[in-house]
C-alpha cells in the first residue's frame, strides 16, 4: 500500500484500514456496530483525530465512523476523485449578452480540502464556468480572477480594485457585471460599489454561496446562474446582491447594495433587504420586479462615473452598555477621522461617552449616529439625551444601515474633510442609503402580519 492510499490516517485509523485492506478512495462496504455503510473512503485532514474513517456517501454527504465500531471494511471497488475541473471556453454567440464575471474568491470560488478540512478558495472563475455549463445558454462570459479572498480579508484596496475593474469592463462593452465574492462581507463590498460606480449603465450583480460547490446542498450554481441572468439580461442597472430568497432551491432574491445585510451565520437565505423590499426576484425562469417605480432602467449606454477613494481611518463603534470612554479617546488618539456609531434605541450612547464625543467633534472627527436596531430610524430628537449627543456634534444618519454609512464616510473622508462637505455627502443619498419611509411589509416578513405567514402559522395551530 502506498503513503496516498492512507493520506492522513494515523494510529488506530490507519491500523484498522491496513488491517483490512482499505485504502483512501476505495469505494467500499462497511459493516459496524450500527449497520453496514456504502461509502468512498476520504482523505482525512492531517489535523483531525485518528479514531474515525470518513466515507462519502452516494447522498454525497459525508459521514465519520469510529475506529472501534467497525466489524470489516470490503472494498468493491476504487473511485479517486479529480477535482479539477477544466477550464471551459465557449465560442461566444451575438445574441447573447456579454457578462463579465469578476473573481474575488469566497465559498463560491471554494472547494473543500481533504487534506485540512478546510474550505479553500480553488476554482477559478473558467473553472466555474465549467463547472455550471447552464450559464451558456445566459450569456457569453468572459471570466477574470481579480482576488482569491475570503472575504474577512477584503477591505477598501479590493473595493477600489473591484470598482476600477467595473468601470473599465463596462467601458469595453460588458452588458453586465457578475462578481463572485464571499458571503460574509458582501455587504460592505455592495455598499462601497453603489458609492464608487454611481448609476452604473449595466447591472453589477454581487453573488456567493453558502455551501461549496462539491456541496449536495450547495447554492452557488442557482446563485450564479440567476447572478449572470440579472447582469445579461435583467433591465435593473444597479448595484445588486444575488443570493437565496427561501431556505430551499427555489429563486434568488435581489437586494439592492446598499439596503442588504447578511443575517444568517449558515441558511442559504442569508441576504435580507434591510429598511426596504427587495429589488426583485429571479429564478431560472421568471423575473418579477418588488418595487416596480424604483428601479435605474439601463439607460442604454456605456458611460461610467467612477469615484474609487476611500479614507481608511474610519471605524464602527457598537455600543454597549458602560461602554468607557478610553474606546473613543483611544481612536481619536490613534488618528481616526471618522466614527460611525451604532447607538441604542433610537440612537443613544450612554453620559460618560459625552465628554470624549465632544473632543472628537471638537478635533475634526467626523462623528455619525446610526442604530443597533437596523429597521427603523435615528431619531434624536425624540429624548433630551439625544439633543445632548447631537450638540456634541454628533450627526444622526437617518435609516443608513452602520455597515453602509462606515462605508460611505470612509468614501466622503476620501474626498474631502471639510465639515460641511462631508455632511452633505453623508446625507445624500446615492442609492437608497436612505429612505423617506420604511415599508410596514418589509419589517413583516417571517414575522407574523402577511397573509401568506399567517397561512403558514395556522397550519400550525392546534
Ligand atoms: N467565509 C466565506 C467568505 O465570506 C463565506 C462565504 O463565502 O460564504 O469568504
Amino acid at each position: 500500500m502506498e503513503a496516498e492510499d492512507l493520506k492522513g490516517y494515523r494510529g488506530p485509523a490507519r491500523d484498522l484500514l491496513l488491517r483490512h485492506n482499505a485504502r483512501v478512495w476505495g469505494d467500499v462496504v462497511i459493516a459496524t456496530d450500527q449497520g453496514d455503510f456504502r461509502g468512498i473512503i476520504l482523505p482525512r485532514s492531517e489535523t483531525a483525530d485518528d479514531q474515525h474513517l470518513v466515507l462519502k456517501l452516494a447522498s454525497g454527504y459525508n459521514i465519520g465512523l469510529r475506529v472501534d465500531s467497525v466489524q470489516s471494511i470490503t472494498e468493491v471497488g476504487y473511485r479517486k476523485a479529480h477535482y479539477q475541473i477544466p477550464e471551459k471556453v465557449f465560442p461566444p454567440d451575438p445574441s447573447k449578452p456579454n457578462v463579465t464575471l469578476l473573481g474575488t474568491g469566497g465559498t463560491i470560488a471554494s472547494r473543500l480540502d481533504y487534506r485540512t478540512g478546510a474550505v479553500i478558495p480553488a476554482f477559478s472563475p473558467g473553472e466555474l464556468y465549467g463547472a455550471v455549463p447552464e450559464l451558456v445558454d445566459v450569456a457569453n462570459l468572459t471570466t477574470k480572477k481579480l482576488y482569491g479572498e475570503f472575504s474577512e480579508n477584503i477591505g477598501p484596496q479590493h473595493w477600489m480594485g473591484m470598482a476600477r475593474a467595473v468601470a473599465e469592463e463596462i467601458a469595453a462593452g460588458a452588458d453586465g457585471i457578475v462578481i463572485g465574492h464571499g458571503t460574509d462581507t458582501m455587504h460592505y463590498t455592495a455598499a462601497a460599489l453603489t458609492f464608487m460606480v454611481q448609476d452604473p449603465p449595466v447591472p453589477i450583480i454581487i453573488v456567493g454561496s453558502q455551501r461549496s460547490s462539491d456541496r449536495p446542498s450547495s447554492d452557488a450554481a442557482l446563485n450564479l446562474i440567476n447572478a449572470c441572468r440579472a447582469a445579461g439580461q435583467g433591465d435593473i442597472a444597479e448595484v445588486l446582491v444575488c443570493m437565496f430568497g427561501p431556505t430551499s432551491d427555489q429563486y434568488d432574491l435581489l437586494h439592492r447594495g446598499t439596503r442588504v445585510r447578511k443575517m444568517h451565520s449558515s441558511y442559504r437565505s442569508t441576504f435580507r433587504t434591510i429598511g426596504e423590499r427587495p429589488v426583485a426576484r429571479i429564478s431560472t425562469t421568471d423575473y418579477i420586479h418588488i418595487r416596480e417605480h424604483y428601479h435605474r432602467r439601463r439607460p442604454g449606454d456605456h458611460q461610467v462615473k467612477l469615484n474609487a477613494v476611500f479614507d481608511e481611518r474610519v471605524t464602527i463603534v457598537y455600543y454597549y452598555p458602560n461602554m468607557k470612554p478610553d474606546i473613543i479617546e483611544s481612536l481619536i488618539d490613534n488618528g481616526y477621522k471618522g466614527i460611525i456609531i451604532a447607538g441604542t434605541g433610537l440612537g443613544h450612547v450612554n453620559k460618560p461617552l459625552y465628554p470624549a464625543l465632544k473632543r472628537a467633534c471638537n478635533s475634526g472627527v467626523h462623528v455619525y449616529m446610526t442604530v443597533q436596531t437596523l429597521w427603523g430610524y435615528v431619531q434624536m430628537f425624540v429624548y433630551d439625551t439625544g439633543r445632548d449627543i447631537m450638540e456634541l456634534g454628533v450627526v444622526p444618519a437617518d435609516n443608513m444601515l452602520p455597515e453602509v454609512a462606515y462605508v460611505k464616510l470612509g468614501w466622503a473622508l476620501g474626498q474631502t474633510h471639510d465639515r460641511a462637505e462631508v455632511r452633505r455627502i453623508m446625507l445624500s443619498p446615492v442609492a437608497d442609503e436612505i429612505t423617506e419611509r420604511e415599508p410596514i411589509d418589509g419589517y413583516l416578513v417571517m414575522q407574523g402580519g402577511l397573509p401568506e405567514m399567517e397561512q403558514y402559522f395556522k397550519s400550525y395551530k392546534r
